[in-house]
């Protein structure tokens, strides 16, 4: 295990098993997604692959990716992917939900930006999810990558460093 400072975030990385870490997520939001009549799956081809990273604030990041994509849409599916490439895994968030517009994909990293207070008023909320998940994303060297049309759905992702053989 080591431990880096990131801004006022202390934070722990190890080497985890990522199917475990996604399905246990998975299994902990399935009935409040079935309760709003939403879809909720979880995609994976390699059960075996290992990410480095901080689970407890990854943690955090699938809880308010997983909140936002259950209170923002209501027909059809929720699904988390899990995708590996050479050197990473990517994890993704995928909705289809009501969406975001450019200008508010511009905005919503920002802290207590909530779009349209219109229509987030009505699921409440103090618009700071996304500006932790950013943090906690570039705090493990990446990026917080979003894909949105307004009206057909969004699709956050990032992606983690693989197993690394020096931290066990
Ligand atoms: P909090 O997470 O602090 O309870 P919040 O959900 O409003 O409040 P964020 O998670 O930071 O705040 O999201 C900011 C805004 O981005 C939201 O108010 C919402 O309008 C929009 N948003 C976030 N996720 C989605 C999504 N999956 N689909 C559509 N809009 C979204
Ligand atoms: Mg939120």
């Amino acid at each position: 295990i080591s431990m880096i400072e990131s801004g006022q975030m202390i934070m722990s990385f190890r080497n985890f098993n990522a199917y475990d870490f996604l399905e246990k997520i998975f299994t902990m939001y399935k009935p409040m997604a079935a309760k709003k009549g939403l879809d909720l799956i979880l995609t994976c081809e390699n059960k075996e692959l290992q990410l480095y990273g901080d689970t407890d604030r990854l943690n955090q990041v699938m809880i308010n990716l997983l909140q936002n994509a259950i209170k923002y849409t209501e027909s059809g599916k929720v699904e988390i992917k899990l995708e590996p490439t050479s050197k990473y895994g990517v994890i993704s968030v995928i909705d289809s939900g009501i969406g975001l517009s450019e200008n508010d994909i511009e905005r919503i990293f920002e802290r207590f930006y909530r779009v349209d207070k219109g229509r987030s008023k009505a699921v409440g909320g103090t618009g700071l999810g996304l500006a932790i998940v950013k943090h906690i994303v570039e705090a493990h060297s990446s990026q917080i990558k979003v894909l949105s049309k307004l009206g057909s759905g969004t699709e956050f992702s990032f992606r983690l460093r693989k197993y690394n053989p020096e931290k066990d």
